[in-house]
């Protein structure tokens, strides 16, 4: 195999995919993609529903912990995060949401020049087939962009169906599409998921590039650190097989390792805050004071209802009638395995006079309860949960190395609710829950509110609650973030990190800020414009 590549990308995960496409399109750039985990080839990858099964899976996941977080009363958090091809894309939710305007406005204030909302709109459009429904059920086609984009309500749970009612009677719109011309409203969530199958970072992007000869992926590739020469990224190296292996860049190295492993690697390689260096006898080659810093996530809390009509539960948590619902499945590709349960969503005003939606609702047909190991148990009873996610926390945490050992996790250190802003989000977003579950739509079908009743807990109780039980929506960024200097920031707006060169990190660390919605969109849209500024600087 050959050592030398135009380009060097690490991780194949949503954004690796993209750009090891858009790089290798021209067939004398020759590009190689390293990629920590192995096949994104499996059954419960592939299967809409089967993310119950990776979410804790250590074979495609990297099944983070996070530090103790005084914000959450002390508790540590897991985070599960891709290691697969296709990375987080292929263990996800599959819940496709752009963002909304005001948070890419908001980059560019950051300092990412170039990255307001009219620009990536445009990005957005360019990379999207959306599949929507006529009304007689028949499928539209908007768009013709590599990644699908679907509306699932036809295989959605009926149950799902009181949840629209009941956001008619809290006043809010219900939204057509929440990736066109709405900002606001609930709808039916939009998946990334074709013909019944989880459509991926990987099938959009990476497959149908595989054929081509200028292109070579390595997977269980744990890249070590980045060679840099003077002031240049030259190449990298990486562990196969427990062998070490070297190879050089002519052109650049791309980090697309995600928000954790994206800034630990810089760390490792020397490009980071000097002080933490120094502590694990690392030599500071590029002092950064930013690398690390400024993560962001999305914390909720799921209410959890008993229901007087059925709900997935009534399938989900029986054994016989799972496996009916398996070989549905396996036959048509249709039923419940077909469709994410994250099944009605979208953004709401925590208040009247908010000047944006500033919460995201889920409103999901099905309870369960998660174990300490991170598996999933479904309910034998009907039941529903209900949750209120405030959309831009201002809390802001950080990611270091723990050892001067890639194989050694990094310490995730979140920081939740540092800040009174997001203390008040989450009580205010808490009484519009509780409103929520006082509806007449949700009141006929609660057999019971179960324990903690939202309906019942006081503004301090709220806070509380959400300390003890809250946990990650799966959405760090912000760990490189794009800015003007390396004062407030990682790199400059096209990716590339302050001071040095041929060195870019594009992934969800590169948001400078985190964005409402889901992360998946973002980052796949991040990607795609940040390979155009590669290939077409202006
Ligand atoms: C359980 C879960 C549910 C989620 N649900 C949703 C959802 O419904 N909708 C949504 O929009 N978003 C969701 N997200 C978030 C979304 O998937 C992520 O924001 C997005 O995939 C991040 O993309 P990325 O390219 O930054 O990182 P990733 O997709 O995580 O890719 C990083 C890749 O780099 C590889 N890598 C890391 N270190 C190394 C190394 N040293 N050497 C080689 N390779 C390396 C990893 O193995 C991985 O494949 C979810 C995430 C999770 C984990």
């Amino acid at each position: 195999m050959s050592k030398v590549f135009d380009f060097i990308i690490v991780g194949a995960g949503s954004a690796g995919c993209v750009l090891a496409n858009k790089l290798s399109m021209n067939p004398k750039t020759k590009v190689l993609l390293l990629e920590a985990g192995g096949s994104d080839n499996k059954f419960w990858i592939k299967t809409p529903l089967g993310y119950a099964k990776t979410f804790s899976d250590p074979s495609v996941n990297w099944c983070y912990s996070t530090a103790p977080d005084i914000g959450l009363n002390g508790r540590t958090a897991y985070w599960p995060r891709g290691r697969v091809i296709g990375g987080s894309s292929s263990i996800n939710a599959m819940a496709y949401l752009r963002g909304l305007p005001h948070d890419f406005d908001d980059w560019e204030t950051a300092g990412a020049k170039g990255w307001g909302w009219e620009t990536v709109r445009e990005t957005y459009e360019a990379l999207e087939t959306q599949v929507e429904l006529n009304p007689d059920g028949t499928k539209k086609f908007q768009g013709n962009g590599p990644l699908i984009v679907s509306d699932l309500s036809k295989n959605m749970h009926p149950f799902s169906q009181h949840f629209l009612r009941a956001a008619t009677e809290m006043g809010w719109p219900l939204a057509g599409n929440l990736n066109g011309k709405d900002t606001e409203g609930l709808m039916t969530l939009r998946s990334t998921v074709k013909n019944g199958r989880r459509w991926s970072s990987a099938d959009a992007y990476l497959r149908p590039a595989l054929k081509r000869p200028n292109l070579c992926v390595i997977k269980a590739a744990k890249v070590q650190n980045i060679t840099i020469n003077g002031t240049r990224a030259t190449g990298l190296t990486y562990q196969k097989g427990g062998e070490i292996h070297t190879v050089e860049a002519i052109a650049e190295v791309i980090l697309s390792a995600g928000a954790i492993n994206s800034p630990q690697l810089l760390q490792l390689s020397g490009i980071g805050p000097g002080g933490l260096l120094k502590n694990h006898g690392i030599p500071v080659r590029h002092d950064m004071p930013q690398v690390g810093e400024g993560l962001q996530d999305h914390l909720a809390v799921n209410h959890y209802f008993h229901a007087t009509e059925p709900t997935l539960n009534n399938c989900l948590g029986h054994p016989v009638k799972k496996i009916f619902a398996g070989m549905q499945y396996i036959l048509t590709r249709e039923g419940p395995l077909s469709v994410p349960v994250n099944q009605i969503s979208g953004f709401v005003r925590s208040t009247p006079d908010a000047t944006v939606p500033n919460v995201q609702i889920y409103a999901n047909p099905i309870s369960y309860s998660t174990q300490a190991d991170g598996s999933t148990v479904v309910e034998p009873n009907a039941g529903f949960l209900l949750c209120a996610q405030p959309c831009r926390p201002s809390s802001r945490g950080t990611v270091h190395i723990a050892a001067n050992d890639p194989n050694v996790a990094p310490t995730i250190q979140p920081n939740s609710l540092s800040t009174q802003k997001d203390c008040d989000m989450v009580v205010t977003a808490g009484k519009l829950l509780a409103k929520l579950a006082q509806t007449p739509a949700i009141q006929r079908v609660t057999k019971t509110r179960l324990n903690p009743d939202i309906t019942t807990l006081s503004n301090a109780g709220i806070l509380e609650n959400f300390r003890n039980r809250a946990s990650t929506v799966f959405h760090p960024t912000s760990t490189c973030r794009m800015g003007s200097d390396k004062t407030t920031s990682v790199t400059d707006s096209h990716c590339r990190v302050h001071g040095l060169q041929a060195l870019r990190v594009i992934d969800a660390s590169s948001f400078p800020n985190l964005t409402s919605g889901n992360t998946n969109a973002p980052v796949v849209m991040l990607a795609s414009r940040a390979a155009s500024l590669i290939l077409k600087p202006s």
